[in-house]
């Protein structure tokens, strides 16, 4: 079984314009995907952001429940947070790895992209790490997705107008639980 990454993206990422921006940390993101990927067998949860001030935040979230007090009085949430590691760009996420296959993820059907089943069926093979990227503000950036060795086919809705707008917490754990649920689930 191939080693599996997540990263959680905050710069570069589309806003309602698809100018290129970089979106603030959300604290409930931290914990939510935390406790998914560690749930689900995931070796480390990136979060990226270039900002100095916004890394620390996410460092004290870490240490708070890590080591500080919030780890005496959940003890649960000690393995999920220690996944965590901030790093100021995608690549050095991808450097810490040595070199992982890239797969990102969108609501927005792109051409060539890999079907979950595909994907599920990969992760068996060996092969460089899987770092899965996912989205903040209005989605990853182009600069982002076409460099991407996969881009995972969206997560599609049964609506007649196909909405599938999801909180990236949503997301993760979706396509966590589509490509690494235990077989026969
Ligand atoms: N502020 C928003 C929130 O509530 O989380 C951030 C939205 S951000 C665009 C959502 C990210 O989740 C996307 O970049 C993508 O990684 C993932 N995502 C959302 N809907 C998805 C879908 N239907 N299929 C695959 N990934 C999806």
């Amino acid at each position: 079984v191939r080693r599996v990454a997540a990263a959680l993206v905050h710069h570069p990422v589309l806003d309602r314009g698809r100018g290129i921006v970089t979106t603030a940390i959300t604290n409930l993101d931290l914990h939510d995907i935390a406790r998914s990927a560690h749930s689900y067998g995931l070796s480390d949860f990136f979060v990226v952001h270039p900002i100095a001030a916004q890394r620390e935040l996410a460092e004290r979230v870490r240490s708070y429940w890590v080591q500080g007090s919030g780890a005496r009085r959940i003890p649960d949430r000690s393995p999920a947070l220690e996944l965590l590691r901030i790093v100021p760009a995608l690549e050095d996420a991808e450097s810490a790895l040595g070199g992982p296959e890239l797969w990102t993820t969108s609501a927005v059907a792109r051409p060539s992209s890999m079907t979950y089943a595909a994907a599920r069926d990969r992760l068996k093979g060996d092969g460089p790490p899987v770092l899965l990227v996912f989205g903040t503000g209005w989605g990853l950036a182009d600069s982002v997705c076409d460099r991407a060795h996969f881009r995972l086919e969206p997560i599609r809705s049964p609506r007649a107008d196909g909405y599938n707008h999801l909180s990236v917490r949503a997301a993760a754990a979706i396509s966590f639980d589509r490509l690494l649920s235990p077989a026969g689930d």
